[in-house]
């Protein structure tokens, strides 16, 4: 077998291949037990397929109103089984995880509620749902009030702020399981558990949903097997698979989804309605292997992470913690070094390989950011993407890859690219 060969058509060198080759040798176990929650996760998707009986008819394509449409209900009896929770909406209506998000707090907050975070601020794009930054339609606009009680500066949680911040009106309690784009660490499902746990012992019956994305398939469990009302997340990220093309799922207690069905599309009409074009097919394949796509994203980080930390590029999560989402940040100390490990994840691409990501100004940043994506969706962020702010401390978050063979390459790339621009060394 001619690999070397193969990686240098690709643009890597033997020197890069073969110091890739000398970290993944001791990775193995760690790659094992990746496998390991894998190969559990992928049994409870078809254990959940079975259940319910999916077959062909379930792919059949609805228009209109789309009443009675059966595979568009059998899916959501099948996630049901997968999350264990009662109900379940999961539909190509919810457009992204921000709309997934919003829809679920707007349908179980009313005025004079407030909505507690207990773990720090949310992710950017729920500041302008929540009303944290004034917004047209916010959840603040139709007097739902919000508090944040902030994590302690060692990213654990702060219980006595906790216990302070919940009151007579504390309806709804909105983790999130991924540091997105912040610096704190990303929570185990058995945080989230304990968490849960605190804030029903000091206000039974409070409800709780849980920002799940990117951390589906990443455990054995989710948090909805430890508490949660409500575990909310994209399509395009880990449960489509890669091959849902739009789409955001809610799972979680009856009382909570039927609101948030009724939110959805109107009063009364609730899950009875809502066509699902045609895209029955994507949405339970892409189910289906997820648990292996998840694996793959899985692996490229962690490999990322032993490739770069080892070069002296601070990385998190490190070399070695334990994995509870598929985003890595790698902290590189210049706008040039960024732009190399863009373009490296670019060049990698299966498609749009050919075009340099460039350092651009965007709406709602206050600096230039840069992005790297290649992907057969559209902003897909299964897929290998990468992209971070062009600011001290010049770090990118890096996410994805259907397979980890193109996720390896990537991030060889990647490294191949600072090599190119003098920007390291390799030891
Ligand atoms: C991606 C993400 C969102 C928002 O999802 P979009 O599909 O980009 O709207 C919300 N929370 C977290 C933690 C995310 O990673």
């Amino acid at each position: 077998m001619q690999m070397e060969a193969m990686y240098e058509g690709l643009g890597i060198s033997r020197s890069v291949y073969e110091y890739g080759e000398k970290i993944l040798a001791e990775l193995r176990p760690r790659f094992d037990g990746i496998d390991q929650v894998a190969e559990y996760n992928q049994a409870k998707v078809v254990a959940a397929m079975q259940k319910n009986r999916v077959n062909a008819t379930h792919f059949a394509a609805t228009t209109g109103y789309g009443y009675d449409d059966e595979g568009r209900d059998n899916l959501e009896r099948v996630y049901a089984d997968v999350f264990h929770t009662e109900a379940a909406l999961v539909r190509p209506q919810i457009t992204c995880g921000t709309h997934a998000l919003a829809v679920a707090l707007s349908a179980n907050l009313l005025p004079g509620d407030e909505l507690l975070s207990p773990v720090g601020a949310p992710y950017d794009t729920l500041e302008e749902v929540i009303g944290i930054r004034e917004s047209r339609c916010s959840l603040k606009e139709y007097g739902v009030r919000y508090a944040q009680a902030d994590l302690r500066s060692d990213g654990s949680f702060d219980y006595d702020a906790i216990r302070g911040k919940i009151n007579e009106r504390t309806k709804l309690i909105t983790i999130q399981r991924s540091k997105g784009y912040a610096t704190r660490p990303s929570f185990s499902v058995a945080q989230i558990g304990e968490l849960i746990a605190f804030c029903k012992g000091v206000k039974p019956g409070v409800k709780v949903m849980v920002d799940n994305c990117y951390g589906e398939f990443v455990e054995p469990l989710e948090p909805s097997d430890v508490g949660a009302d409500m575990v909310v997340g994209s399509l395009i990220k880990n449960p489509g698979g890669g091959l849902a093309p739009i789409g955001g799922y809610i799972c979680g207690t009856k009382e909570c989804v039927d609101r948030c069905a009724f939110r959805l599309s109107a009063p009364g009409l609730g899950q009875e309605v809502g066509a699902n074009l045609g895209l029955m097919p994507a949405f339970y394949q892409g189910l289906f292997l997820s648990p292996t796509v998840v694996s793959g994203a899985l692996k490229g980080a962690v490999f990322a992470a032993n490739l770069y930390e080892r070069l002296g590029f601070p990385c998190v999560p490190n070399a070695t913690e334990s994995r509870h989402d598929i985003i890595q940040a790698v902290t590189l100390g210049s706008r040039e070094a960024m732009v190399a490990f863009c373009r490296g994840i670019q060049a990698a691409a299966p498609v749009d390989s050919y075009v340099t990501p460039e350092p651009w100004a965007m709406p709602g940043y206050d600096s230039e950011v840069i992005m790297a994506a290649g992907a057969f969706v559209q902003g897909s962020s299964i897929e290998l993407s990468a992209d971070g702010p062009i600011r001290p401390p010049y770090a990118v978050y890096f996410q994805g890859g259907l397979t980890w063979y193109h996720a390896k390459l990537g991030i060889l790339m990647s490294l191949q690219k600072l090599l190119e621009a003098g920007l390291t060394q390799l030891p």
